[in-house]
């Protein structure tokens, strides 16, 4: 994936791409981006929802997640995306072989959601 080359990662040194496809068929991608000060690090997923978000896009039909053996999402960034939806997909890539090494729904990687009516 593209954009994880992009990812600004001097102290983990672990790039992670992300790419949200929306229900219009837009792309929206994102990549972690560290800080020296870790609690203020953006995930790559978190950094795609921004995008896909800023342009207008809230409903989507997956996320790709591309890293080195395809880790899955953090905590917080699951509990980002269910704000967005509990039925789309999660896939995660091995950046190295460009293999999709797992696939989920958001609601399988988050059950029990926080939720709170807006
Ligand atoms: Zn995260």
């Amino acid at each position: 994936m593209a954009v994880q080359k992009n990812a600004y990662t001097p102290y983990s040194r672990f790039p992670v791409g992300a790419a949200i496809l929306s229900v219009s068929g837009k792309i929206f991608s994102g990549c972690n981006i560290e800080n020296a000060s870790f609690g203020l690090t953006i995930c790559a997923e978190r950094c795609a929802v921004a995008t896909a978000v800023a342009a207008g896009e809230r409903q989507w039909k997956a996320i790709a997640i591309a890293s080195r053996s395809g880790v899955t999402p953090c905590g917080a960034c699951r509990q980002v995306l269910v704000e967005f939806g509990m039925d789309f997909e999660v896939l995660l890539v091995d950046s190295e072989s460009e293999q999709i090494t797992a696939r989920w729904k958001i609601s399988e990687l988050l059950p029990g959601a926080f939720e709170l009516e807006p």
